[in-house]
């Protein structure tokens, strides 16, 4: 692994139960403070490949066969999700999965349970709420009342609770306007300027390699190609299925 990489994901195999591996000899990296995309179909493995970073695939019946995931030069590959959130990693997950029943307040308060520090919390939350102004208002009110844009900047915002140093975002445009995409889009690049690294999954292939430096495509759980987004872009694979132009 190259002294630069936040995260590395040597040679990846992923098994559910006693079906055949979902992710065959996944090699990716995310270099120190870059933004890193993951582009698939449905069912590439995407969201699995993020399960084995964060430590959730055994919540999902999942398991690491065979390979390994480093996180700033360790392996992660069975450590359990709370200490790699104390380690500086963070996962908005698809579909935004807020506790729709709580205050949008008490969703924040839930991201910084691993922080310790009230105060260092209490500081994070402040400055969290001057990025996302639409949450500031709606602190008491139950999140489930939230619009889908609403609900993503929240999912995100609770991500961000734990000051990651890593962030998994796991397809934050699904389902949502052109507005909202480009307003995560913007999102996105300005956590980046101010340190985080980002691997970025998403369908939207254009919004992604917008933001990202790097890119990666899936395709039924192998790595398909990967290279710097200006040379991707004009790869015909990525053209055809992903950008829609021939
Ligand atoms: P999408 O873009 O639709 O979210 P994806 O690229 O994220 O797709 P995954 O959700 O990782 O793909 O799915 C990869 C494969 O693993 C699929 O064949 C899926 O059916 C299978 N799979 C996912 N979760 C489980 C699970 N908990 N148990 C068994 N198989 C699963």
């Amino acid at each position: 692994m190259p002294p630069e990489a936040h995260l590395a994901v040597q040679g990846l195999n992923v098994q559910y139960g006693y079906a055949p591996p979902v992710l065959s000899d996944v090699c990716l990296q995310v270099p120190q403070g870059r933004i890193v995309a993951l582009l698939g179909a449905n069912g590439a493995g995407k969201t699995t490949l993020l399960r084995a970073l964060s430590g959730l695939l055994p919540f999902h019946g999942g398991r690491i066969t065979q390979g390994e995931v480093m996180l700033d030069g360790a392996p992660i590959g069975r450590v359990a999700p709370a200490r790699l959130v104390r380690r500086g990693l963070a996962q908005v997950m698809e579909g935004r999965r807020i506790f729709a029943e709580l205050t949008v307040e008490e969703n924040l308060s839930v991201g910084a349970v691993t922080v310790r520090d009230r105060r260092k919390a209490e500081a994070t939350q402040k400055s969290l709420l001057e990025r996302f102004p639409a949450l500031e208002g709606r602190l008491s009110g139950r999140a489930g009342y939230l619009s889908g844009g609403e609900q993503q900047m929240l999912a995100i915002a609770r991500a961000l609770m734990s000051s990651p140093s890593l962030l998994l975002l796991d397809e934050p445009s699904l389902g949502l306007a052109p507005r909202i995409v480009e307003r995560i889009a913007g999102i996105v690049g300005e956590l980046n300027s101010s340190g985080t690294s980002v691997l970025l999954v998403e369908q939207n292939a254009a919004m992604a390699m917008s933001v990202a430096d790097y890119a990666y495509v899936m395709q039924t759980g192998r790595v398909l190609l990967h290279g710097e987004v200006s040379d991707l872009s004009d790869a015909p694979e990525v053209r055809d299925l992903y950008l829609g132009k021939r």
